[in-house]
């Protein structure tokens, strides 16, 4: 056994010999000796782990080089791959949400790629904070006095609550004390906010009076915030924006809706569920509402503040502000993502977010039938390949009730074990570009809503 090692480890090439070779010193010329050396090092420490342990030597021993070069390949590759999404969840957080419109990427790009009036104003007056160019987009798209713009829809309501109420008291309804998938609890939140939570009502009934009942001196905010990723049926009763606006008017306390997804424009206009607008709670009285950028908005993550103007600057002026606020890139995207709402009837097909949940079921039906034969020809042999209607996700905190008629290509095992299921995702998720899809009811779905291009997704499947 140790003779036979032996023999094994005298066919493991020096590192000296190896960086001689002339394809050894391209990789050096671009990657430099430092990182080539520590590569070969690395793969002699394992073909000796492999000698040692199995008494072989490992697979890629048969070519040296080609495995260095695999190597290399994999260290250019950013550790953000590009994914194909057919888990049928339009916004899946996991996989960055959502896509941005072309406009977009060429803003952030331009922005990128030179210095920016970021906090600079040309004709030397002084607009405030780099938020301002855009805060007017959005009071035009929400009927708010004034906006800010933070990295996220949780830092939004931080920074809203650290403001508003620091150090005094929040009454919130019981059945709104939500969590949001990754660690936001609105609890959780308030006391990071330095706020002390009242909660009032039952988890399924709130009325206007318990949270009367709960005002004293010590309240400084009256919130609802918006439970998106679940949904109590049956005996309920909420308080609607316009009552806490009113009630606020009357003790003459600051209201605020964290609304989640939130939507500039009217959804079911669209045919697709129903979301509530910023507008509409502004309109009402409400003088604050938080909505995410990378959720139904399509845009990138950004958390946006819209309300009173008095409360706005007060926002902006909070230390916490200079913390959570965003760079170029991120109010770039977000313009250009704005903008497009400037002319709606152009969304379906500008904004992918959009073009994807309106896409209609016979679209993604022939979607299905352009790609069906090819893989049934590469995979018949081991899966039936088929073509079955299934239900996407909005995804995000939407509701997951609320689902989308939408059309899939299924593989299931021929010989009726699952294992092999696993695999074929496995093998997928390894791919150059990875197909993402859905494992349910023993087979694997590949729901085709977000999907714009077959002839790459045939390339990648049939590689
Ligand atoms: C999604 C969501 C958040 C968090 O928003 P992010 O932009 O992901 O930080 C907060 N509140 C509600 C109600 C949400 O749905």
């Amino acid at each position: 056994m140790v003779e036979a090692n032996l023999a094994l480890y005298r066919q493991l090439p020096s590192i000296d010999k190896l960086l001689q070779l002339d394809e050894v010193q391209i990789l050096v010329e671009q990657s430099g000796l430092h990182w080539v050396t520590t590569c070969l090092r690395e793969m002699q420490e394992q073909a000796r782990k492999c000698i040692s342990q199995q008494g072989q030597l490992p697979d890629w021993h048969i070519d040296w080089l080609k495995e260095l070069a695999k190597r290399h390949d994999e260290l250019g590759q950013s550790a953000l791959k590009n994914v194909f999404n057919l888990t049928g969840t339009v916004l899946h957080t996991n996989l960055g949400r959502a896509v941005m419109s072309k406009t977009a990427i060429d803003a952030v790009s331009k922005a990128m790629s030179s210095s920016v009036t970021l906090e600079y104003s040309l004709d030397g007056a002084m607009r405030g904070h780099r938020d301002r160019a855009i805060a007017d987009l959005l009071c035009e798209l929400t009927g708010a006095e004034d906006a800010c713009i933070v990295n996220n829809n949780a830092a939004a309501v931080l920074l809203l609550l650290a403001t508003v109420a620091n150090g005094q008291q929040v009454i919130v309804s019981r059945g709104e004390l939500v969590e949001i998938g990754g660690a936001f609890r609105v609890p959780d939140v308030m006391s990071q906010a330095g706020c002390q939570l009242v909660e009032v009502g039952t988890t399924n009934r709130t009325h206007l009076r318990d949270y009367e009942n709960a005002i004293n001196e010590h309240t400084a905010l009256l919130m609802k915030v918006h439970t998106s990723n679940y949904s109590i049926e049956g005996f309920t009763a909420e308080v609607e924006g316009h009552e806490l606006a009113e009630l606020g008017k009357k003790y003459q306390l600051p209201t605020a809706i964290d609304l989640g997804s939130g939507s500039m424009i009217d959804m079911t206009a669209y045919g697709l569920p129903e979301e509530p607008m910023p507008h509409t709670y502004l309109t009402q009285g409400v003088d604050l509402v938080s909505i995410s950028g990378d959720k139904l908005l399509g845009g990138p993550q950004a958390g946006i503040i819209l309300g009173k103007k008095k409360w706005i600057d007060a926002i902006q002026k909070h230390p916490l502000k200079r913390a959570l606020r965003v760079d170029k890139m991120t109010l770039a995207a977000l313009e250009a993502t704005l903008k497009l709402y400037l002319t709606p009837e152009k969304l379906t097909n500008d904004l992918p977010t959009l073009r994807w949940l309106t896409r209609d079921p016979e679209t993604i039906r022939r979607s299905a039938d352009n790609v069906l034969v090819a893989l049934q020809a590469f995979y018949g042999d081991k899966f039936i390949v088929e073509i079955e209607p299934c239900l996407s996700q909005i995804g995000s905190g939407s509701l997951p009730i609320d689902r989308l008629p939408s059309f899939a290509i299924t593989f299931a095992p021929l010989n009726g074990k699952g294992g092999t299921l696993e695999q074929l995702a496995s093998h997928w998720r390894q791919l150059s570009e990875p197909v993402i899809g859905r494992m349910k009811d023993g087979k694997l779905w590949l729901d085709l809503r977000c999907l714009d291009d077959e002839h790459t997704l045939l390339q990648v499947l049939l590689s």
